[in-house]
């Protein structure tokens, strides 16, 4: 899953770029108002962390202008403790949930992973598929109660395939949610992850689409 940091303190912005890296996610962080604004507008982002004071365009008019623009992923705003009209502002701009400064990052971390289970679906931090169970919450995936032995990206790609299970995929999304702004994106390396998964995961539950993707599902509805 591909997260954006929006936050114009460097250390916050870092800690919470070290905190989401280390649970697994991909990141990308922005500094100011303008390039955050930027990053969501042209790159698809599973779930946004927004501050709302933020230097050249504030967040609450970043959050108003991506949901006029049809940008519906979820968005957590970071808020002043005792600034109670910044919530109510943010809520009413398109935020999906909030936390206020000082806060902990284990709180964030709750919050992201709900945020994102909840778009996909799903009620808890657990997402099944027949045998295969993915804990969003420590990062692990087993098989009938055995656990499998992953690779970081190797846990991202799953992850994201159970988070939009029984739904194909195709390539090009993988690469999108999978690396960061940054990368040097070839999807072709796509399918040797994807083959490796599929050989740690040892039963028929990703199958690949031809020329569309790839999908998730349990042994019943793969027909
Ligand atoms: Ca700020």
């Amino acid at each position: 899953m591909r997260l954006l940091v929006v936050e114009d303190d460097p250390d916050l912005n870092r800690q919470l770029f070290d905190a989401l890296t280390d649970a697994g996610y991909v990141v990308d962080k922005a500094l100011d108002g303008e390039e955050g604004h930027f990053l969501g507008d042209t790159e698809p982002y599973d779930a946004v962390i927004l501050d709302l004071g933020l230097p050249i365009m504030d967040g609450v008019s970043i959050l108003e202008q991506w949901r006029r623009d049809g940008h519906k992923m979820p968005v957590l705003i970071l808020t002043a403790r005792d600034r109670w009209s910044d919530k109510v502002a943010g809520f009413d701009a398109g935020a999906d949930d909030y936390v206020s400064k000082p806060f902990h990052m284990e709180e964030v971390l709750a919050r992201i992973r709900a945020l994102l289970r909840r778009n996909a679906g799903h009620a808890t931090s657990e997402i099944e598929c027949g045998p295969l169970i993915v804990d969003t919450k420590s990062a692990r995936a087993t098989i009938d109660g055995k656990a499998i032995k992953l690779t970081s990206l190797e846990y991202r790609l799953l992850a994201y395939l159970m988070h939009h299970k029984g739904r194909v995929v195709s390539r090009t999304e993988l690469v999108e949610h999978l690396y960061d702004q940054d990368f040097d994106r070839d999807s072709n390396t796509i399918e040797v992850f994807v083959g490796r998964l599929r050989k740690k995961l040892g039963v028929d539950l990703l199958r690949t689409v031809r020329g569309l993707g790839y999908c998730l599902s349990e042994p019943d509805d793969a027909g």
